[in-house]
């Protein structure tokens, strides 16, 4: 077969006329292959294999290329890259690679294509075409990639046992692809995963994370994380999911298994928002359910406090996954602890309610309800319709209420140093005091959110406290 057409950028050009200058064949291979074979758009990157030295091969390209772009070389790696046009373009010689146990990373020696194709992780990704002008566009395809393309099927080139125990994070990846390409892992290459699971434990945190991303990142993230559950993967992941799962039976008096729920959950809202952090939330909103999960014979089960249990569980998990703990995480934090908020509300809906969420959510109070619509996984169609209404209703209220109090930036109308001027105050309790009043009116539409109603409200409380105006 040819593919000419795959080969339309005029940078295929310019390598492969590099190449026959170096007297070195060359071919295009990877995901820049197998995205066109799937028609999924422009590509980002192009990887680029050498039967010879990669880094000498992406020299010459730079020299041919009018505007002689910067090559930079990975020593360590044997690979080298430049960008043309907002594209990356990584060249790397043909390699054979061999593996020790406790490391991801093999030994290399220099080797042919198919030494090259044999290293690749899945028959899909290990798709070539040639540059050379004899055969130019032409496949290579020893391991019939594109049968498993069209059967969407992720199937490793050799024996998946070694794959996966050479370079765990392959099990990851595996996973990733069938997630974002709606794939199906090779039922051997999934037992295999299973088998290796345990292996993960020599991959970085930083690597499993950005798979973890992908794979949140896509249209239905719950393809990944059931894959990653039955594969015995998520257990050493992300144990707090694990431990949502399961249907607990006493006397009759059941809850709904947690775990299930929270996929539903997380594919809701991957309908409805491309925010990472926000679906961070939706995977981890009931994660605090496991540990306050109580059983009385009066109520039956309760998980009370999950909230703020579920945000301190953020924090470590971030933490343990190398994850940096900065203002995304306080985000999420932020929308597992509130999660519950709107649902309380929704009962009923009235102004002080309303002003209390938009000030506690601030800017996040739209991103607090997407999460909270997404959570109504009620197989009831009555019910559905309700919450989805009542939750209507809570975001028409809080456009109305917002008009009015602007309580979304909310800064106190009367300041802390004008109520020490008033009342001739050094830094105090009174002050804290008398905020705090000003606060709760405005929110509880005692008063409206203006500086002369606070002002006079001041007044009020000061003399209340036993302070004197100053003259
Ligand atoms: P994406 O850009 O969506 O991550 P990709 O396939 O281009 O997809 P890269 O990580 O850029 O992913 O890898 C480029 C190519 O390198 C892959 O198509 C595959 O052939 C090979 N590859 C990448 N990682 C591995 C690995 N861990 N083991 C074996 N081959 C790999």
């Amino acid at each position: 077969m040819n593919y000419k057409n795959a080969l339309s950028n005029d940078i295929f050009e310019v390598i492969s006329k590099s190449a026959a200058q170096l007297n070195l064949e060359s071919f295009v291979i990877g995901g820049f292959v197998r995205d066109f074979l799937l028609e999924r758009g422009d590509a980002k990157d192009i990887d680029v294999v050498a039967i010879g030295s990669g880094i000498e091969l992406a020299q010459q390209v730079a020299k041919n290329l009018p505007k002689r772009p910067k090559v930079q070389v990975f020593k360590t790696y044997g690979t080298a890259m430049l960008k043309h046009n907002a594209i990356e373009i990584e060249f790397v010689g043909a390699r054979k690679e061999s593996y020790t146990t406790n490391s991801r990373n093999p030994v290399v020696e220099n080797g042919s294509l198919q030494d090259d194709q044999n290293r690749r992780d899945f028959t899909i990704n290990a798709l070539a075409l040639s540059l050379s002008s004899t055969n130019y566009g032409s496949l290579l395809d020893p391991f019939n990639g594109i049968k498993d393309l069209e059967n969407k099927i992720i199937r490793t080139p050799l024996n998946p046992d070694i794959t996966y125990s050479d370079d765990p994070l392959r099990m990851m990846r595996a996973i990733r692809f069938a997630t974002q390409l709606n794939f199906t892992i090779a039922p051997q290459s999934l037992e295999a995963i299973t088998r290796n699971a345990e292996r993960i434990s020599i991959i970085t945190k930083e690597r499993i994370v950005v798979e973890l991303h992908k794979i949140l990142e896509s249209p239905k993230p719950s393809i990944g994380f059931l894959l990653l559950e039955s594969t015995g993967l998520l257990k050493l992941i992300l144990p707090e999911l694990t431990a949502l799962k399961g249907i607990d039976d006493i006397e009759g008096q059941r809850h709904k298994d947690n775990f299930y729920h929270t996929l539903e959950v997380v594919d809701n809202i991957a309908k409805h928002t491309d925010n990472l952090w926000l679906r961070w939330a939706a995977l981890l909103h009931d994660i605090g359910k496991a540990p306050t999960k109580r059983f009385s014979k009066k109520v039956g089960w309760t998980f009370h406090g999950h909230e703020f249990e579920g945000s301190k569980m953020v924090y470590h998990i971030f933490k343990r996954l190398k994850m940096p703990l900065n203002d995304k995480m306080k985000f999420t934090q932020k929308m597992v602890f509130m999660s519950s908020r709107p649902i309380v509300l929704a009962q009923e809906v009235t102004d002080a309610a309303v002003r209390r969420l938009v000030f506690d959510a601030g800017v996040y109070v739209d991103d607090l309800m997407t999460l909270c619509e997404a959570d109504i996984t009620t197989k009831n169609p009555k019910k559905f319709a309700k919450y989805h209404h009542n939750f209507k209703i809570v975001r028409d209220k809080i456009i109305e209420v917002e008009e009015r109090d602007q309580i979304r930036n909310f800064q106190p109308p009367v300041s802390g140093e004008e109520i020490m001027k008033t009342f001739n105050l050094k830094p105090s309790r009174d002050i804290g005091t008398i905020k705090e009043a000003i606060k709760e009116a405005i929110l509880e539409g005692v008063i409206p959110n203006e500086y002369d109603a606070a002002y006079q409200l001041m007044l009020k409380k000061g003399k209340e406290l036993g302070l004197k105006i100053t003259d």
